[in-house]
């Protein structure tokens, strides 16, 4: 087994920003890709910043056996990790790393145990949350009103995790995450 970090938040928090700040600065790393069903958003690549499947095509790799976890995050929207992602990484050595939903991450959390670190992006506040979901400029209405919905029951998980950064200045975000992940690695 090797190691694995976990970023959990509700959507719009940064995750996907200071994962990739993280990247770069960690060679070590590896993403696991997860699969979805949603259409792709934005820049988006298949096979780089999801594996997009059909709502059908998903579910058969659910009945398959395919996913260590899995979540219908949205109603009507499915995202999961795939065991095959964890041997890709672990086969070449690499820490992974994972961007998935409040419970995602703490059922990842559970299975892998002290061989990861479950790290929580906080929002300086719903209202900051809020504002950066529209300045995203990638989701509909409907899909914003879907995620807020769901953010103040998330942020109440928060205490399940290692460790909680609030996401206010990234940089300042990203430095902390630096240190914490640094000790973890080479503990
Ligand atoms: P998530 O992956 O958690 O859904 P994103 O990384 O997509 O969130 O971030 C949501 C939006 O907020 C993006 O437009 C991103 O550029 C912006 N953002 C992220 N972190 C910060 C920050 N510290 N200050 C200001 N804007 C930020
Ligand atoms: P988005 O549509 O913004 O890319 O992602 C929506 C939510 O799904 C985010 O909270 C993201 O972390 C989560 N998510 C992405 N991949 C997975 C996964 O493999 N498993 C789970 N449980 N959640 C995921």
């Amino acid at each position: 087994m090797g190691k694995a970090i976990l970023f959990s938040a509700p959507s719009g928090c940064g995750k996907t920003t200071i994962i990739k700040e993280l990247m770069q600065y960690f060679d070590c790393f590896d993403f696991s890709i997860s699969a979805t069903s949603r259409k792709p958003r934005g820049e988006e690549v298949d096979g780089r910043d999801y594996y997009f499947l059909s709502h059908d095509d998903f579910k058969a790799r659910v009945d398959k056996g395919d996913f260590l976890e899995w979540e219908e995050v949205y109603q009507g929207t499915c995202y999961g990790t795939l065991k095959s992602e964890v041997e890709r990484i672990w086969n070449n050595g690499k820490v992974i790393v994972f961007d998935v939903d409040v419970n995602g991450g703490k059922n990842i959390k559970r299975y892998f145990g002290n061989d990861a670190l479950s790290v929580f992006v906080m929002p300086p506040s719903i209202e900051v949350l809020e504002q950066r979901l529209r300045s995203r400029g990638t989701d509909s209405e409907e899909a914003i009103a879907k995620r807020l919905g769901r953010s103040a029951e998330e942020l109440k998980q928060a205490p399940h995790f290692d460790v909680t950064i609030v996401n206010d200045d990234l940089q300042r975000a990203v430095n902390e995450a630096k240190q914490i992940i640094e000790k973890f690695i080479n503990e």
